[in-house]
C-alpha cells in the first residue's frame, strides 16, 4: 500500500516536471523570462518531489523580475533628438505634462531622469551632450555616474563626430554596452526627394546615410559598430524595432521583462513578444500557487480577487497601448469619439457595470467561456485558481484589441503618407 502510494506520488512529480519543461519549450531562448539554468533546477526539484523548493524558486524569480531596475542613458549633442527619443520610448506625446521638453537649447550640465509611466522600474536619463559640457570622455562619464546605467544610447542627427566615438571608446573601457542611433532619417529622405524628385531612391539614400556614419569610424580606426537609423516621428519605419529587439536580446534575462513591457507596440511582432513575456509570468504564478494547493475548491474566484483582476486588466491595457488615455489621444488625432474606438474592442468593457449582471457574474461567465474554448492552459495535475485563467484570458483579449488597433493605425498612416505625397 505504502509503495503504491509512493509510486503514484513519484508519477505526479515526473508529470509536474515534464509539464514545466514542455511549457518552456514553446519559447525561444531570447523570449524566456527566467534564465535556463534556473528553469533546469526547478524542473529537477519538481521531479525529485521538492515541491516547496520549486515553489519558492519560482516565487523568487518572479520577485527578481518585478524588482529589477533598468536605467538607460541617452546622450548626444543638443538637437540630436534625445528628448524626442525619450518621449517616444515612454509613449508620451511631446506636449504632455510629463514630457521631456523638445527643441530647447541645452544649458544644464545635469542629467535628468524620466520614469516610464507604466513601468516605473524603467528610467531613461537625458544626459547633456558631451560637447556641451566640455569634459573629456572619462570625466564626463564619471560626472554622469556611468555605473548606474545598464547601457548607453548615443544619438546623432548627422554623421557621428570624434566626440561620440571617443565617448564610445570610454564606455567600452568601463565595460558597458552602447548603441549608435542616427535620428531624423525621415527628414533626410524628405529633403532628398524634394531636391532630386526624378532620381530619388529610398533605399539608396538610407544606404548613403549608413555609409557616411561608418566612414567616421574608419577614419578613427575603430571597428564599426552597428548603426540604427530611426525617426522619432515615424517609429514603425526604419530600424527602431531592430534596435529595441537587439537591446532586449543583449540584456541580462531578468532585465528583459520590464524593458520589453515598457516599449511601444508598433509591430505585430512587438505585441506578440510582449504577450509571451506576460503569459510566462501569469503561467508561473499560477503553476507555483497551484503546486501547493491540494484542495480543488480553493480554486474559486474570491471577492478580493476582483481588485487583482482589475489591476491586471489596467496594466495589460496600458502596456499594449489600449488604455483609456491612449485611446483618448488617438481619438483626438483622428477626430473620432473615444466611444467609437472602444466599440471595436473588448477589453474596455470587461469591468463596465450593467443592470444584467454583476461583475462577479460576468467574471464567472468569462471563466466558463474560456475553459470551454481553451481547456486546461496550465497543468492537468495542479489545481489552478480561476483568477489565473481570467488573467490569461484578459491577456488574450487585450492583445487582440492591440492588434486590431495596430491595423487601424497602419491604414491611417498610409493614408497620411499618400496624402503627403500628393500635396
Ligand atoms: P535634444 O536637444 O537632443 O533633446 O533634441 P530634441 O528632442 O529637443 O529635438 C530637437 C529638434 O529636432 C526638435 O525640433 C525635434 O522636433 C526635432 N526632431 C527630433 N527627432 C526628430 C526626428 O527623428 N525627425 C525629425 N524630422 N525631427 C526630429
Ligand atoms: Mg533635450
Amino acid at each position: 500500500m505504502g509503495q503504491r502510494f509512493s509510486s503514484s506520488r513519484n508519477e505526479r512529480h515526473q508529470d509536474l516536471a515534464s509539464t514545466f519543461n514542455e511549457y518552456f519549450k514553446k519559447f525561444k531562448v531570447e523570449n524566456k523570462i527566467i534564465p535556463q539554468e534556473i528553469l533546469a533546477s526547478i524542473e529537477l526539484n519538481l521531479s525529485k518531489g521538492n515541491i516547496q523548493v520549486a515553489n519558492s524558486s519560482i516565487t523568487n524569480a518572479l520577485k527578481e523580475i518585478d524588482s529589477t531596475p533598468l536605467n538607460v542613458a541617452v546622450t548626444g549633442e543638443s538637437g540630436a533628438g534625445k528628448s524626442s527619443f525619450i518621449n517616444v520610448l515612454r509613449g508620451i506625446g511631446h506636449e504632455d505634462k510629463d514630457a521631456a521638453k523638445i527643441g530647447v537649447v541645452e544649458t544644464t550640465m545635469e542629467r535628468h531622469p524620466y520614469t516610464h509611466p507604466n513601468i516605473p522600474n524603467v528610467v531613461f536619463w537625458d544626459l547633456p551632450g558631451i560637447g556641451t559640457t566640455n569634459f573629456p570622455p572619462k570625466d564626463y562619464l564619471e560626472k554622469m555616474k556611468f555605473n548606474e546605467y545598464d547601457f548607453f544610447i548615443i544619438l546623432s542627427a548627422t554623421r557621428f563626430k570624434k566626440n561620440d566615438i571617443d565617448l564610445a571608446k570610454a564606455i567600452r573601457m568601463m565595460k558597458k554596452d552602447f548603441y549608435f542611433v542616427r535620428t531624423k532619417v525621415d527628414s533626410d529622405l524628405k529633403n532628398e526627394k524634394k531636391f532630386k524628385p526624378r532620381t530619388f531612391d529610398r533605399e539608396k539614400v538610407l544606404e548613403q546615410i549608413r555609409s557616411s556614419c561608418v566612414r567616421t569610424f574608419q577614419e578613427n580606426n575603430i571597428e564599426k559598430p552597428p548603426i540604427f537609423l530611426i525617426s522619432n516621428k515615424i517609429l514603425s519605419d526604419y530600424d527602431f524595432q531592430i534596435l529595441v529587439d537587439k537591446v532586449v536580446n543583449t540584456l541580462p534575462v531578468y532585465k528583459r521583462h520590464n524593458f520589453m513591457l515598457s516599449l511601444p507596440s508598433i509591430t505585430d511582432a512587438a505585441i506578440e513578444r510582449k504577450r509571451q513575456f506576460l503569459e510566462q509570468s501569469i503561467w508561473l504564478k499560477a503553476f507555483a500557487t497551484g503546486l501547493l494547493n491540494m484542495i480543488p475548491s480553493l480554486t474559486l474566484l474570491m471577492v478580493n480577487d476582483v481588485g487583482d483582476l482589475k489591476y491586471s486588466m489596467n496594466l495589460y491595457r496600458a502596456v499594449f497601448g489600449v488604455d483609456d488615455a491612449s485611446l483618448q489621444g488617438l481619438a483626438e488625432d483622428w477626430q473620432v469619439s473615444v466611444d467609437q474606438l472602444k466599440a471595436k474592442m473588448k477589453s474596455p468593457h470587461v469591468f463596465e457595470t450593467t443592470k444584467e449582471e454583476t461583475i462577479q457574474e460576468r467574471l464567472s461567465r468569462l471563466y466558463e467561456e474560456f475553459r470551454l474554448a481553451k481547456g486546461d492552459v496550465f497543468a492537468k495535475n495542479v489545481y489552478v485558481k480561476e483568477l489565473f485563467y481570467l488573467k490569461y484570458y484578459f491577456l488574450d483579449i487585450v492583445t487582440d484589441d492591440a492588434n486590431a488597433l495596430l491595423r487601424e493605425i497602419c491604414v491611417k498612416n498610409n493614408l497620411v503618407s499618400d496624402l503627403a505625397e500628393i500635396l
